[in-house]
This record gives structure tokens, C-alpha cells and sequence, in this order.
């Protein structure tokens, strides 16, 4: 089978490897279409944390199942799904809490598993979702990085009608405000340097947009506010600029959610400014099955994660693509491939 593997020169290739045995409590899925995360680009450019190559890339994926391990119920050949990349051991002390973001030995693909950019992945049955009809391959390779989002919102717990400002819209800020919009009918400001990106969230979700190489973020935000600042902030973009304007914006009382996490360096944070206008900084990491649900039935609903990928390649391109997106822009929103 084919695999987009990152190999220890830090190349990508399209490999040939063997296909994938399931075992008893898992489930074998041929992958349909998988997104391109910034965590593959930071492992591709060797800076992640903790990372390394050599490895199949990827973590987002759809898929069918092709067959199943001898354990597993409730799941046969043919079946649509969603895999998520989070197995958790549902056993832990965060995992019994509730909270198994958290989980103490949680297995992730690229990291203890395989990734999941290939032609046949082997899963645990316990990380499938079933995909209605209505959500097609492309937009089940949106489901993850979907449900990351929703799951900082859920942790800005936005009201109705919420004045909402996004920091940041690359995939995971894009998708935020998307759910803003769709959910709690936000009024939205979105700051990014991409104006592609800026584009295609005014024409989805009708935000205000801010370059913050062209204005201050913060004044813009205060205009639209009349000078009161907004009941959320969302940052989504590990510039420690974003994470001061996102204190200076909130009002008193307001919430500011970090979502982003790769600085460079710890980023300072004006406390003085938190007590005075007694705000909340909380933070967010990945999903769980609560927000990978609500999130398929948003898609399956019609909110339109699928205008989000706005490049989509074949396997056989793997080398060239990753090239071309490490090297600059390109109007690259979320970009994917399609196996089959
Ligand atoms: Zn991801
Ligand atoms: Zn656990």
C-alpha cells in the first residue's frame, strides 16, 4: 500500500509498506481523504517538540472499513467513518473525569501509532464514528481539526449573539468563527496577514476582518465595540502580539481562550490587566467525543467546513505539495488529500 512517509533525511515520499494487520479490538480502514496539519508541517521542518522523523505523516482522515478484528461489534465492510487520532484509555483519572483532553497515556498517530496517511490504516474500533450520507469524504477529513475547534469555543462558552474575536485564521481560527457563526450567531472580527484567508471567512461567516500589517488589530476591535471590547477572544496564532492584543480586546469580565501553543520562547502575559478587568484566560488542547459528535452533525446540517479546503491533491503529489506549502502561501486554506 502507498504512504506518505517522512523519511530521516526529512524528505517526503510516496512509500510502499505492508498493509496494516488489525488486531482483535481493531478495525482496518481504507482511507478515502486526509488533511494536512500544522503539526505535519512542523514535523516536515524538523521543529516540533517532540516529533521526529522518520514516520507515515498525517492525522486527519475519512475512511471505509475494509474489515474488522475478531473482537469488534457494531462495525462492518463498507462502513463510513471518521477516525479519531486521540485514543484515549478511557481508564486514567482525566479519562474518568470526563476530560479525556487530558488522558495520562493517551496514544496519538506520528507519536506512538502510525500515522494515518495511507492507504490502509489499523485502528481501535473505539475511535470510529459513523458518517451520515450527508457528510462526504473531504468533509470527514475536516472533522478533526473541526472538532479542535469546537472544542476551544465550547471552552469560551460564547452566548447567543456573543461579539467574538478570532486571532489568527488559519484552519483551526477559521473553523472557530465558522462555528461561532453557525452556532451562537456571533458578531465577528477575524484578524489574519493572509487576506485569502480574510476573504473566504467574511464571505462565510459575514465577519469584520482586520490585517494587523495594515491596522491595529486593537483599535479596529474598540471601533466595533464602541470602546467596550468583546465578550470572547480566540487566539489561534502563536504570535505573543496576538495573545497581548486578545487582553487588551476582551472587556471586563470578557474570556480570552488560547488555542495556540508553539511559541517561540514563553509569551508574557499582562496580568495587571487580567485582575483590573477581572478577565478569564483559559486554554484549550484537542477534542473529545462530545465535540467530535456535535461537529458531524453540524457538517451533516450544511455548515460548510468543505469551503475550508481549498487545495486538494493525490498521494502521488505528497513531495511537491508539502514542498510548495513549507515554501509560502498560495492562498492555502486546509489542504488535502484524496486516496481513492
Ligand atoms: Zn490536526
Ligand atoms: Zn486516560
Amino acid at each position: 500500500m502507498r504512504a506518505i512517509y517522512l523519511n530521516d533525511g526529512y524528505e517526503v515520499e510516496l512509500r510502499d509498506l505492508p498493509e496494516p494487520e488489525p488486531g482483535a479490538d481493531e478495525v482496518l480502514v481504507r482511507v478515502q481523504a486526509g488533511g494536512i496539519c500544522g503539526t505535519d508541517m512542523s514535523v516536515y521542518a524538523n521543529n516540533h517538540f517532540l516529533r521526529r522523523a522518520p514516520q507515515i505523516l498525517g492525522h486527519e482522515v475519512s475512511g471505509e472499513v475494509v474489515r474488522t478484528g475478531s473482537a469488534v461489534h457494531g462495525w462492518g465492510p463498507g462502513d463510513r467513518v471518521f477516525v479519531s487520532p486521540l485514543v484515549v484509555c478511557g481508564e486514567c483519572a482525566a479519562c474518568r473525569a470526563g476530560r479525556p483532553t487530558q488522558c495520562e497515556s493517551a496514544k496519538l498517530p506520528g507519536l506512538d501509532l502510525p500515522g494515518l496517511f495511507s492507504d490502509l490504516i489499523a485502528m481501535p474500533a473505539k475511535v470510529l464514528h459513523r458518517l451520515p450520507d450527508q457528510v462526504n469524504w473531504r468533509a470527514g477529513a475536516m472533522i478533526e481539526p473541526t472538532s479542535v475547534a469546537h472544542h476551544a469555543v465550547r471552552r469560551a462558552e460564547p452566548a447567543k449573539g456573543s461579539s467574538v474575536a478570532v486571532l489568527g485564521a488559519g484552519p483551526i481560527g477559521a473553523l472557530a468563527a465558522l462555528i461561532c457563526h453557525h452556532v451562537h450567531e456571533a458578531r465577528l472580527l477575524v484578524s489574519d496577514l493572509k487576506p485569502s484567508n480574510l476573504d473566504l471567512l467574511t464571505r462565510l461567516t459575514g465577519a469584520a476582518t482586520v490585517d494587523p500589517s495594515a491596522a491595529s488589530v486593537v483599535e479596529t476591535g474598540r471601533e466595533m465595540t464602541d470602546g467596550v471590547g468583546f465578550d470572547v477572544v480566540l487566539v489561534a496564532n502563536h504570535s505573543p502580539q496576538c495573545l497581548a492584543d486578545a487582553i487588551q480586546m476582551a472587556r471586563s469580565g470578557g474570556r480570552v481562550v488560547a488555542i495556540a501553543a508553539a511559541y517561540e520562547g514563553l509569551p508574557e502575559v499582562n496580568v495587571p490587566m487580567l485582575v483590573w478587568h477581572e478577565l478569564e484566560l483559559r486554554g484549550t488542547f484537542a477534542f473529545d467525543d462530545d465535540d467530535i459528535r456535535s461537529v458531524i452533525e453540524l457538517i451533516a446540517a450544511g455548515m460548510p467546513v468543505e469551503e475550508l479546503a481549498t487545495h486538494v491533491h493525490r498521494p502521488e503529489d505528497a513531495t511537491a505539495v508539502f514542498a510548495a506549502m513549507a515554501a509560502g502561501d498560495g492562498g492555502h486554506m486546509k489542504t488535502l488529500f484524496e486516496f481513492v
